[in-house]
């Protein structure tokens, strides 16, 4: 992770098809964790577009502001962060037959390094 969709999202599944690696979750998912309408970033595989293009493809794709922002990045350092989160219902982190929930300890995913921590506990919108 990872990028995060804030209760200003409409709905519109924009984000959505331009994620590369299927991270995005409509509001009709059953594993989006939300009961307001919006729609979800699987943490555990995002990968802030890293390899795949020079900034996060959904938030270039999103028409509103603030409706994608930086969350912390998917990494050990983060673990209690995203477990803490699964607990609360802010994450649905998926559970693996034999690995267990995918934590970051379980698999960590990249992250762009040049976003500073303080843009990232901000919460800041991902389209400066
Ligand atoms: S940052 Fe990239 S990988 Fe992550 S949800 Fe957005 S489009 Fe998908
Ligand atoms: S592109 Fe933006 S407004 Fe549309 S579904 Fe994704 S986060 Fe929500």
């Amino acid at each position: 992770m990872a990028v995060y969709i804030t209760e200003e999202c409409i709905n519109c599944d924009a984000c959505a098809q331009e994620c590369p690696v299927a991270a995005i979750l409509s509001d009709e998912s059953e594993k989006n964790p939300y009961e307001t309408m919006r729609f979800y970033v699987k943490p555990e595989s995002c990968v802030e577009c890293v390899s795949h293009a020079d900034e996060p493809r959904c938030a270039e794709a999103c028409p509103t502001e603030g409706s994608i922002v930086w969350d912390m990045p998917f990494i050990v350092d983060f673990e209690d962060y995203y477990a803490a989160g699964h607990e609360k219902g802010t994450y649905q982190i998926r559970e693996h037959k034999k690995k267990g929930m995918m934590l970051p300890s379980v698999k960590a995913q990249p992250y762009i390094e040049d976003i500073a921590m303080s843009l990232r506990e901000s919460k800041a919108n991902v389209k400066a």
